[in-house]
């Protein structure tokens, strides 16, 4: 009789916004429901997205600039220039920089 060597559990859970699974180490839980779990990718959609809520909220000039910047941004998106080859990388590197 052999014995299996036992293996390294990693939990998994889903995201509550895209549904995707990932390892614990990669979701953000709500600080009152921690049950809830978000990814990174969505954490930080979620983030723009509230930034620009409240940049609408309270126009100020740096509201003004990151929306002048999310504006050129969706218009990347639109035209797909962030999918062309090193243009693409160059554009998402760039995006990952953005406020
Ligand atoms: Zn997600």
């Amino acid at each position: 009789m052999s014995v299996q060597p036992e293996r390294e559990r990693v939990s998994e859970a889903g995201c509550w916004c895209c549904g995707g699974t990932f390892p614990e180490a990669e979701l953000v839980r709500l600080g009152n429901h921690p049950e809830v779990g978000v990814c990174l990718r969505c954490a930080r959609w979620l983030r723009r997205r509230a930034v620009q809520r409240f940049d609408e909220r309270h126009p100020s000039p740096a509201a003004r600039v990151r929306g002048a910047v999310q504006g050129v941004r969706a218009a990347v998106i639109r035209k797909g220039w962030h999918r062309r080859g090193a243009l693409g990388a160059v554009l998402r590197w760039i995006d990952r920089h953005l406020p």
